[in-house]
């Protein structure tokens, strides 16, 4: 069949990246937001090209995509989603969507006999850009929707209530947008890397290992304002300098560790009063803590606290410490890593296994049913940026994997 000719499945999918780079709020960079009229759009385009496919399109109460095909009760899910950053670059998310439809099609085309069937999935909402809460769309799929979220609002102001029914959905029929945990067989999706390991290793595809769990902290550091000019240094109670030693200490905690897929990050401080000649009184931060185990995760963070103890006692300064955002760590099913790989052994290319060190639906959905992810090579590692940018070949054999991992599952 031409149509499984990686080239081409790659040129179509390229085709298609375009036609959905160009939904944007805004006409010099790419703006996708979750509920918004460009939403409605790209969802619109997909719907047509999932029909097209041959799939029977629904839309769930988060605004989620389903193409499907066949109709047993198993299902193989495979998705992405449609959402974007702000100034985004347009393969992440997109692709996952478009590969997902561009696999499934023969299997619809030829009215395949599987043992299963299969959900093409474009969820709208995984990057958080326009309310404080990620992986809404996938959280509703996998039965975990936190209905608090309903009542965050965006930056000006909207909820995320009034956002669903704005755009015709009712909050009431979310429990109703999740799968069975039976019914579910498995979760697959494809990805850019957003990372710089398979160019490095000059191969097009990755098999992820897992995706990092996530521990974000904020932490407060309180001491003395004073004179810049009068008091001397043994005197100051400086609550930045304190800061800065933590942030340090934060930097040598995590080098030392052995999970080397493991990193933290000081990506926020504000400094109270905030003026070039009066000693800072108030420093806060946040820490973003990742690693592929939620044990080394833990043990990282405590001795972080227990850095920052010893820190503010020798300066005279008190802090405190608040978790605002905890994910676990998702692994991705070993069975269906060996699926992939063999798929990518096929197309004559080294399967690398790589952990993801960015969160994705997977690690939702992983808690629903058995899930993987394919990670597609991404020039310089660059992501979140108009400089994002994959090759047709790349994306091609991407999607010629998945084929062969759907022939493959049972
Ligand atoms: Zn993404």
């Amino acid at each position: 069949m031409t149509s499984l000719d990686p080239e081409a499945l790659g040129a179509r999918a390229y085709a298609m990246i375009s036609e959905l780079a160009a939904i944007s709020a805004e006409p010099n960079r790419l703006v996708r937001l979750f509920l918004t009229p460009e939403h409605r759009r790209a969802a619109d385009v997909v719907a047509r090209w999932m029909h097209e496919a041959g799939l029977a399109v629904s839309e769930d109460a988060l605004g989620t995509l389903r193409g499907r095909f066949g109709m047993s009760r198993r299902r193989l899910l495979i998705g992405s989603h449609l959402d974007s950053v702000i100034d985004a670059g347009k393969y992440d998310g997109p692709l996952g969507v478009i590969a997902g439809i561009l696999a499934a099609e023969p299997f619809a085309r030829a009215k395949a006999k599987l043992p299963f069937g299969i959900d093409v999935l474009a969820f709208g909402d995984e990057e958080g850009s326009r309310f404080p809460a990620t992986m809404a769309s996938s959280s509703a799929c996998a039965g975990v929707f936190d209905q608090s979220t309903l009542s965050l609002a965006d930056a000006t102001g909207v909820t995320l209530a009034s956002a669903l029914r704005a755009y015709g959905k009712s909050p009431h029929d979310i429990a109703a947008a999740a799968y069975r945990p039976q019914d579910a067989a498995a979760y697959v999706e494809v990805h850019i890397e957003q990372g710089p390991v398979l160019e490095s290793k000059g191969e097009p595809l990755g098999v992820v290992t897992g995706i990092v769990g996530q521990t974000r902290l904020l932490v407060t550091v309180n001491g003395e304002a004073g004179h810049a000019g009068t008091v001397p240094m043994h005197l100051r109670r400086d609550a930045y300098a304190g800061a800065a030693e933590m942030a340090l200490a934060l930097e040598k905690i995590v080098r030392a560790h052995r999970d080397d897929a493991m990193v933290g990050t000081v990506g926020r401080i504000e400094v109270k009063p905030g003026a070039v000649n009066i000693i800072p009184s108030q420093a806060v931060f946040t820490v973003d803590l990742r690693s592929l185990t939620d044990r080394t995760r833990k043990f990282a963070a405590e001795r972080f606290e227990d850095e920052a103890r010893r820190i503010t006692t020798q300066r005279g300064l008190t802090y405190t410490v608040e978790t605002f955002h905890e994910i676990a760590t998702a692994e991705c099913a070993p069975v269906l890593q060996d699926l992939l790989a063999q798929s990518i052994s096929e197309l004559g290319h080294n399967p690398i296994r790589l952990p993801s060190g960015a969160g994705h639906d997977a690690q939702v959905m992983a808690g629903l049913c058995p899930s993987a992810m394919l990670f597609v090579r991404c020039r310089g590692g660059i992501s979140h940026n108009p400089a994002e940018f994959a090759s047709v070949s790349d994306m091609g054999l991407a999607i010629a994997a998945l084929i062969r991992f759907i022939e493959r599952f049972q």
